[in-house]
């Protein structure tokens, strides 16, 4: 068995956290090839290693000082040093950062550090071999992956060591400059770890127990999901759900390893798994319940619009034309709603309503704003009769207006749009009745 555990910035912000994290790797042999993020928020209200060195290096560029900013990023890595009793030193570590810094060696070479530093204390303390992920996460010119490089190098690599260190969220170019993911991409350093060593398992460590069935910030402690499939988790994340980076999915998927969400604080709980199918039901018929606010429609009426052939075709290409992307078309015999992001939507509307009486001479063209659009995703709806029955029902009873529902061919959801304001209401009352009631 071998697996690949990736730990967040919160699991590794200070002494007391880094312990617990040596804790749980060394409980399980299996547990070979860490990849940790930068020293996270300690508290509410402190600042991320990788931001504050973002915020060095902006000071680097505009020729200020940094010696300030810099110490101040260094007690942070020292106080965990001490914490952790070890006899590392970084010293020189910091006096090449400081020349790079001032050479202006590049924003995402900057942010890099806070892994790479990271990663440095973490192999001292497990002692564990260290990874300079610059030599084996190969990037393009361009800030793209180098997929098939980056899985050669980590393999050939890993072969190497038995137990090994690679932080996260960096790599190279082939001429050595570094580069970054996008934030919070650590979580892709692990997979594609876990894909090059052909782990069992990828654990994403963090600090919560997994994936929650809705947003903790509507619903009061909501249960976690035990399993959840990768197409049901990219519907939920698509509405708005996260807590791992979208990249984070494809390596592992295409291989089929699973992904463990853990929480480093409760390491009892087993958290989430991530897989690409299974034949457990979930607990609740539903997986999940995500949601976002700030859509409008565009309500198009034309009499016997059922019968002109191109007309669907027609009204989405003025949409394409001014690169906008549609989230759902309902449609009637003689009507076809189009819902858009109200953000992407706003500046360019009066260009849009013209294209589209240009296109299709519509009867009668509508907008609404202000509507909420609230996912309920679940593989098990397919095979349960009734889910439909019990979410409207539940929504009547909490005086909810539906305003649209679309369920996909799928069958693994259904997306219902609500007002603004009712969107909260409806997403408590849907998690009450599959979830607190189950009636
Ligand atoms: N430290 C980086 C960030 O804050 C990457 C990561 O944590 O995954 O975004």
């Amino acid at each position: 068995m071998k697996k690949v555990v990736k730990f967040g910035g919160s699991s590794l912000a200070n002494a007391e956290q880094f312990k617990k994290v040596g804790e749980i790797i060394k409980s399980e042999e299996s547990r070979r090839y860490v990849v940790p993020s930068a020293p996270g928020k300690r508290f509410g209200g402190d600042t991320k290693v990788t931001d504050m060195l973002y915020q060095c290096y902006a000071a680097a560029e505009a020729g200020e000082s940094i010696s300030a900013l810099l110490g101040k990023i260094k007690e942070r890595y020292y106080e965990i040093i001490r914490g952790l009793e070890l006899s590392l030193s970084l010293e020189q570590e910091f006096t090449q950062i400081e020349a790079d810094f001032k050479a202006k060696a590049g924003k995402e070479y900057a942010a890099s550090r806070g892994e790479f530093l990271n990663g440095k204390i973490m192999a001292a303390y497990l002692e564990f071999q260290f990874v300079d992920a610059a030599s084996v996460i190969r990037f393009f010119e361009d800030g793209s992956l180098d997929v098939e490089t980056t899985d050669r190098l980590l393999g050939e690599c890993l072969a190497q060591y038995e137990y090994a260190v690679i932080p996260g969220f960096y790599g190279a170019q082939e001429d050595g400059k570094i580069r970054t993911f996008s934030r919070g991409g650590s979580d892709v350093t692990g997979s594609l770890v876990a894909k090059a060593i052909h782990a069992d398992v990828y654990e994403n460590w963090t600090d919560v127990s997994g994936f929650l069935v809705t947003d903790p910030r509507i619903v009061k402690d909501p249960v976690v999901m035990d399993t959840v499939t990768y197409r049901e988790l990219r519907e939920l994340s698509y509405m708005g759900a996260t807590v791992l980076h979208e990249d984070a999915i494809f390596p592992v998927r295409k291989e089929g390893i699973p992904i463990n969400i853990r929480n480093t604080n409760r390491p009892q709980d087993k958290g989430t798994f991530i897989v690409e199918s299974t034949c457990k039901k979930p607990h609740y018929v539903i997986t999940g319940i995500a949601g976002k606010k700030g859509f409008c429609s565009l309500n198009i009426e034309k009499s016997m619009m059922n019968s002109e052939i191109g007309f669907g075709r027609k009204v989405l290409q003025v949409f394409e034309e001014h690169g906008i992307s549609f989230e759902h078309v309902p449609s009637g015999i003689d009507t076809m709603t189009v819902y858009v992001h109200q953000d992407e939507f706003e500046e360019k509307e009066q260009q849009v309503l013209a294209g589209i009486h240009r296109a299709v001479q519509p009867d009668v063209v509508e907008m609404e704003s202000g509507l909420a659009l609230i996912a309920v995703v679940g593989r098990g709806m397919k095979s349960q009769r009734g889910t439909a029955g019990r979410i409207f029902s539940a929504l009547a009873h909490a005086k909810v207006n539906v305003r649209m529902i679309d369920q996909g061919s799928s069958e693994l959801n259904i997306i219902i749009g609500v007002d603004n304001e009712e969107f909260e209401r409806a997403v408590k009352a849907i998690y009450d009745i599959f979830v607190v009631t189950q009636i």
